[in-house]
């Protein structure tokens, strides 16, 4: 059986003349976030959508789709519809609400179709009055402090019933900011980051750094289930990058201070995926770095490890966030259970045992010029090696 929901949605309401073009990307994303069993339609500031399937999933995937203020699963009747049929759709949603233990109820109606014999107001009262001879004694009305709100909206050629409004997530379309490259990690702050980034727009694409034998198979699945995850939030697929890492890493443990060497490892990262980025068309680098978190975030690190990107912004959506906020981000938008599964990444392999808190600049550089001039090969067999995935 087919059900409607309606969608609705703020900030891009705001977006003057390019509303049309926002609107359209958002409801590109829904229908490809939903799946097939999904059909779309705009209309008066809203969307609503024809939908198949599991109505429990298809709420959650909605509540976290950037660009929606807030949904509303409906009874959607034909406008020439019997004052019978209305009740006949009205009811089961006071059941529920009997159900929940809701009994203080209101209802609204809303009329755009002027042409509706009767007024809103006229119809307010006869679906309230209706509700209450049908369930009598199980509701009470009170105008002001319900606890269940009856909706009844007339438009052109349908009337809608509904009784719940499920806040969305907000924000903005993505892709209306263009595509950004994530450096994931398979840990449980870079896929919040991607999520965080999306919600201002962004699509996002994955880029991680792999040492075999450290790394494992299973690290990559981990990879793909957080891009696949993501995915259903931003509609469309990204390309995965798997960067081969191993050989930059076993010189830089050669030549460098230990001390040192997550610095100079992560600088390494940085470079290569503004070299990826640059090349691919990807306007900023995202990473899942958060202040004072770890040895590699005190301020000094993160200068000077962001020192080693010359041209594109690097986006720290989580800077500022606890851990227990991130992990919560993390549980909602289903990455959590993925990203704590046990397996190593690439920067466990040859953690140095003081890992330096305030990374100097200039013993940085000076560390980079004993990497000369063997690691220009490295980074080019890295980039060769690189593989890409759609997922
Ligand atoms: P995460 O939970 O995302 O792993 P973290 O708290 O463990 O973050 P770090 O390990 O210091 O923090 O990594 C900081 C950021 O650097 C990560 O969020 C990610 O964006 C990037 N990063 C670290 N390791 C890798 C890797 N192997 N491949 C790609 N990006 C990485
Ligand atoms: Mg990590």
């Amino acid at each position: 059986m087919s059900r409607t929901i309606l969608v609705r949605y703020d900030e891009i309401g705001t977006k003057g003349k390019n509303r049309a073009w926002f609107e359209d990307l958002l409801v590109r994303n829904i229908v490809r976030g939903l799946g097939p069993d999904c059909a779309a339609r705009k209309f008066r500031g809203r969307i609503e959508l024809t939908v198949g399937g599991d109505m429990t999933e298809m709420a959650a995937i909605l509540a976290l789709i950037p660009g929606i203020s807030s949904f509303s699963p409906a009874q959607k009747l034909p406008i020439d519809a019997s004052w019978e049929d209305i009740e006949r759709a009205a009811l089961p949603l006071a059941d529920r609400a009997i159900a929940e233990g809701r009994t203080v109820f209101r209802t609204t109606v809303t009329r755009s179709n002027k042409k509706y014999p009767s007024t809103s107001i006229e119809l307010q009262k006869r679906l309230a009055a209706s509700v209450l001879k049908a369930r009598d004694g199980r509701f009470t009305v009170s105008m002001t402090r319900p606890d269940f709100t009856l909706e009844m909206e007339i438009d052109g050629d349908a009337i809608y019933l509904f009784s719940q409004r499920i806040a969305g997530t907000l924000g903005l379309p993505v892709g209306c900011a263009g595509e950004m490259l994530t450096l994931l990690s398979g840990g449980i702050d870079s896929p919040v980051a991607a999520y965080l980034m999306m919600r201002r727009g962004a699509r996002s694409h994955y880029i991680s750094f792999h040492s075999p034998p450290y790394t494992t198979e299973e690290s990559m699945r981990k990879l793909h289930d957080l891009a696949a995850t993501l995915r259903r939030f931003q509609g469309e697929g990204s390309r995965l990058y798997i960067v081969p890492f191993i050989d930059l890493q076993l010189l830089v443990r050669a030549r460098a201070i230990e001390s040192y060497r997550t610095i100079l490892f992560r600088r390494l990262m940085f470079r290569l995926a503004e070299h990826i980025a640059l090349r691919d068309g990807y306007k900023a680098l995202v990473t899942g770095e958060s202040l004072s978190q770890v040895a590699s975030q005190t301020i000094e690190n993160i200068t000077a490890i962001g020192d080693a990107v010359r041209t594109l912004p690097v986006l720290r959506p989580l800077i500022a966030y606890e851990k227990q906020e991130t992990i919560a981000v993390a549980r909602r938008i289903g990455t959590f259970d993925i990203s704590i599964r046990p397996c190593p990444d690439s920067c466990t392999a040859f953690l140095p045992r003081n890992p330096a808190t305030r990374g100097k600049l200039d013993l940085v550089h000076a560390q980079e010029e004993k990497l000369l001039p063997d690691i220009d090969p490295l980074i080019e067999a890295a980039l060769a090696g690189t593989v890409m995935t759609d997922v």
